[in-house]
């Protein structure tokens, strides 16, 4: 069967010593492989030209609505090479189900799930080079995305919108890694309302959230977390690229209810997995003061946040303005551990796939 989304091969790879050189150590969303998925939808034809093509700039009008109205979407997903050599995407499905949850939100076209899948399938087949090696937690991320690429500058739903997917391999995400995080929270800025965008994964979320970035940073911290409201009282919500769970010592594991948060598949993975480590997975809201006061009476003895891009990562203590305090005895919890080494091993093959999340490209 021919591909929906044909290849075109470029004639000007990275050469292959370049590319080990930079497999080697990959860092996290600086190095990119050789093409691109690119697909465009207009208003009078749907979608069409569909295309894996070489890596190359976009040539945009300055008009182009994305740049001015932020009517953008993306998606984050990896590539994981197994020990026999094949490469496999981990619940592509998911993240094809919540670009289109996304692309509703911001009024953009859906692209179909199959398409979405398709895509980086092809663009994972063209550049499987790219895939790092066996050994590690070395992946090549892929970055699905869509924006209006009309060049018009009244507020309206793009007519022309442009769907591309590029690949990026990664290594581990905080340089701290699995030591553990500080994360700030900021009690200046929110991340969502009810009804706005927090469900969504789109670039104005992340916009919206560099300046509680640096002001984390000026404290020392990694990331922020995020409270429902200001002030520093309020629920927990999320981190700025993670889902937050905390773990009790009567064996529950709680993470914040979907609303305003994006639905993670890291998050929905572990509460399916929850059980397996003799948790109990609840959806529960938690009081940054509730928190506090649970963690230094040892009923909470874990906290962690979960993503694709940092799969787990241990938070080991909180900061405020005015305060701080530390999870357990400071230092990443075994269940945190278990979990996250549960999680890598079925992504790279090492552990069998029970939940069939596993997909060969
Ligand atoms: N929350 C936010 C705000 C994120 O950007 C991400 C990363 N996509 C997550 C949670 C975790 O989602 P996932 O497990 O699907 O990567």
């Amino acid at each position: 069967m021919t591909s929906r989304f044909p290849l075109t091969r470029t004639l000007r790879p990275v050469p292959e010593g370049d590319r080990s050189q930079i497999l080697a150590d990959p860092g996290f969303g600086r190095h990119f492989s050789d093409h691109m998925a690119i697909a465009v939808w207009s208003n009078d034809r749907g979608w069409h030209d569909h295309r894996i093509a070489p890596l190359e700039p976009f040539s945009l009008h300055p008009a182009t609505a994305a740049l001015h109205y932020a009517q953008e979407i993306f998606e984050g997903l990896k590539a994981y090479r197994h020990a026999d050599g094949s490469v496999w995407l981990f619940r592509p499905e998911a993240n094809a189900r919540r670009f289109a949850r996304s692309a509703r939100r911001l009024a953009l076209p859906v692209l179909p799930e199959e398409d979405f899948v398709e895509s980086i399938a092809e663009l994972v087949r063209a550049d499987e080079a790219w895939v790092p090696a066996v050994g590690g937690e070395d992946s090549l991320y892929l970055r699905p995305f869509m924006f209006g690429s009309e060049a018009f500058i009244g507020v309206r739903p793009a007519l022309e919108i442009t769907y591309s997917v590029i690949a990026s391999p990664a290594g581990p995400y905080f340089a701290s890694g699995v030591t553990g995080v500080t994360l700030w929270v900021t009690s200046t800025y929110t991340r969502a309302a009810a009804g706005g965008t927090g469900e969504a994964k789109c670039g104005g979320n992340y916009a919206s959230g560099l300046a509680a970035q640096l002001e984390a940073q000026e404290h020392g911290c990694d990331q922020v977390l995020y409270l429902d409201r200001t002030g520093g009282e309020g629920s927990l919500e999320e981190s700025g690229t993670m889902n937050l769970c905390l773990v009790t010592a009567d064996g529950r594991l709680i993470t914040p209810p979907l609303g305003t948060i994006l639905e993670g598949v890291t998050r929905d993975s572990i509460l399916t997995l929850a059980s397996t480590f003799g948790l109990t997975p609840v959806e529960e809201q938690t009081t940054l003061p509730d928190l506090r006061a649970r963690a230094a009476s040892g009923e909470i003895t874990e906290v962690f946040a979960a993503g694709t891009a940092a799969v787990i990562t241990p938070i080991v203590g909180l900061k405020g303005p005015g305060y701080a305090f530390v999870i357990g005895d400071g230092k990443p919890g075994k269940q945190t551990l278990a979990v996250r080494e549960h999680l890598l091993d079925i992504q790279h093959g090492r552990s069998a796939d029970e939940h069939g999340w596993m997909r060969r490209i």
